[in-house]
Order: structure tokens, then C-alpha cells, then sequence
């Protein structure tokens, strides 16, 4: 009976880039993560009909994480089922389904921390575009607690915190089809060049706890992430190849705090602020990183400010 499911994935576009939902064809039908607010009707609906499924029949909207491009499309897709669906998310993340202001007071001390105000205020406008509506969740979950989908599927929760402080993993219970999301971004976007990482100490255990005791069998992830080789990696993994990319995300973040570490002592408090980078530009350097931090989404200061955090008390030494 578990072996009888399947996951559709669905490239929801984002920008220049795009977000995966994944709809879970179960008794109850789920769906994992709902891209941003044009995503129900333009990709989600659409993908499904193509398969012969419909979106009015998914009973449970699964959200790994608070962030736009994964929530954005939640409230259209709830209405699509005339209110029955059950709206999921982690507890700790709850407050940015309930309100969307609160993306604005979450961006403006990360991202927007780093840029002028004329800026600020094109990003709050693109985020309250990108997030279709609030929503009462109706199960807040936490780690461990489970899911039944209907008749012998089930999923557990497993808390992955670091990309975001809240973020959960979906595990399909026997089967080990973990829907990671963000937790896993080996060596960052495929459009960015850098993961999003807002707490590396959080994301840095995710990810061995996934590698040393979730062992999962199959990744679904949230984008297209870049491999050590620089390649752009499938949205979906699966066996061998699951650890290998466990093992470069731990990498990537492991060569991020070295870099981070020395440029910061190297170079506070001299360093003064770059127009594009800020105190960050020797890092850019390094890094080869071209992006450019003011657009929206874009990793470069979320990940640096996360860092930096981190190592407050370290580079002072
Ligand atoms: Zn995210």
C-alpha cells in the first residue's frame, strides 16, 4: 500500500528562478509547500490536471517553512478546496502564514538590513504581491509528530532549522522520501551561487542529523541547487547520490564559516561599506560572487549577516 505512492513534482515560477511543490498521491491528497501567489493557477492547477488530479481534492497543504516562495499560494489553494483542506506548518513559523506583515519585520532585519530604505520599500511591496493571503493554520506541528494521510500513508515530522529557525522535513513514513525543502542547498541556488543560511549553526546540525540518523532514501528538494562540481542538481535524489549531496551542503557551509571568519578579522573595523556587498565585499571577491544583493530573493546578505552572527566574539578575539 505505501509502495503504491507517487509525488508530482511542480516547478512553480519565482522571479528568475522558481520554487517545487509536490503533490503526494495518497488517500488524502497533500501537497508539499504551495510556491508564491500566481503559482496555484498558473502552475499547480494546470500540472495537476495534466495528470488527472485535481487541486480541489487535496486535503493537506503541507508547508516546510514560512518563506514566500513556498507559503505564497496557500490561502488560494485552501479556497480551491472549498475550506476543507488542512493547512500545516511548523509552530515556530506559524506567525508568517497568520500575517503577512510579518515578512516585512522578518526581511527588514536580514536582507533589508544591508539596504537603503528607497530599496526596502520595493522588496515589502514584492513580498506582499508574492503572498496571496493570511491564513489560520489549523495543525502546527513540531518534531516527531505525525501525519496520516489515509489509509497506510503517514508522514513524520522532523525539525531541520538553520535556512529559516523553523523549518521542518516531511518524511514519508517507510518509504524514507524526505521533503527537505531548503534544509539541503549543497553549494546554494543554481541562479544565486550561495545558499540562503540564516542561522549556520541550526542549518549545520540539520543537516548531520539527516546524514547520521534520518538516512533518508530520497530528497525532494525546494530549488535547483548547484553541486561541489558546479552543476545544477535534479529537484529530486535518490540513494546513493543522498549523502553525497549531505555531505557538499556541510561543505559548502564549512568552507562559508572559514571564509567568513578570517575576512572578518582580517578586515574589522577597517572595512568600509561597498556600495553593492557592503562590509562584505573581500568576501565576494573570494567567493567569485557576482549577484547582485538588491535584488529579491537573493541569499548574499542572509547568509553573511547569519554568519556573522555566528562568529560575533570569534573574529573579536
Ligand atoms: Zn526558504
Amino acid at each position: 500500500m505505501v509502495n503504491s505512492v507517487s509525488v508530482i513534482p511542480i516547478e512553480c515560477k519565482f522571479g528568475p528562478t522558481s520554487a517545487y511543490a509536490y503533490y503526494i498521491d495518497a488517500p488524502e491528497p497533500a501537497i508539499v509547500d504551495t510556491g508564491i501567489a500566481s503559482s496555484a493557477f498558473q502552475e499547480i492547477e494546470a500540472v495537476l490536471n495534466q495528470h488527472g488530479r485535481r487541486i480541489e481534492d487535496i486535503r493537506w497543504i503541507l508547508l516546510t517553512h514560512g518563506h514566500v516562495d513556498h507559503l505564497g499560494s496557500a490561502r488560494a489553494v485552501w479556497e480551491k478546496t472549498g475550506g476543507r483542506a488542512e493547512i500545516v506548518i511548523p509552530q515556530k513559523e506559524a506567525y508568517l502564514l497568520r500575517d503577512r506583515r510579518a515578512h516585512i519585520i522578518d526581511y527588514k532585519g536580514l536582507q533589508g538590513k544591508y539596504l537603503d530604505s528607497e530599496t526596502q520599500e520595493k522588496h515589502t511591496a514584492i513580498l506582499m504581491n508574492d503572498i496571496g493571503g493570511d491564513l489560520e493554520p489549523t495543525v502546527e506541528v513540531a518534531d516527531g509528530d505525525q501525519i496520516s494521510l489515509g489509509g497506510e500513508v503517514s508522514i513524520t515530522v522532523v525539525e531541520t532549522p538553520g535556512h529559516s529557525i523553523g523549518s521542518v522535513t516531511f518524511v514519508l513514513d517507510g518509504l524514507g522520501w524526505a521533503f527537505v525543502a531548503d534544509a539541503v542547498q549543497m553549494y546554494g541556488g543554481a541562479k544565486s551561487g550561495i545558499p540562503t543560511i540564516e542561522s549556520p549553526a541550526l542549518y549545520r546540525q540539520s543537516l548531520q542529523r539527516l546524514l547520521e540518523e534520518i538516512h533518508p532514501k530520497r530528497l525532494y528538494l525546494g530549488h535547483h541547487f548547484l553541486n561541489s562540481s558546479g552543476e545544477t542538481v535534479s529537484e529530486q535524489v535518490d540513494g546513493e547520490e543522498v549523502s553525497v549531496i549531505l555531505r557538499d551542503s556541510l561543505e559548502m557551509d564549512a568552507k562559508l564559516a572559514e571564509m567568513v571568519c578570517r575576512h572578518l578579522r582580517e578586515n574589522v573595523p577597517s572595512n568600509p561599506d561597498d556600495e553593492l556587498y557592503g562590509p562584505f565585499k573581500s568576501i565576494a571577491d573570494e567567493l567569485n560572487y557576482t549577484g547582485n544583493p538588491r535584488n529579491l530573493p537573493c541569499a548574499f546578505f542572509v547568509t553573511m549577516n547569519g554568519y556573522r552572527e555566528e562568529l560575533v566574539g570569534v573574529y573579536e578575539k
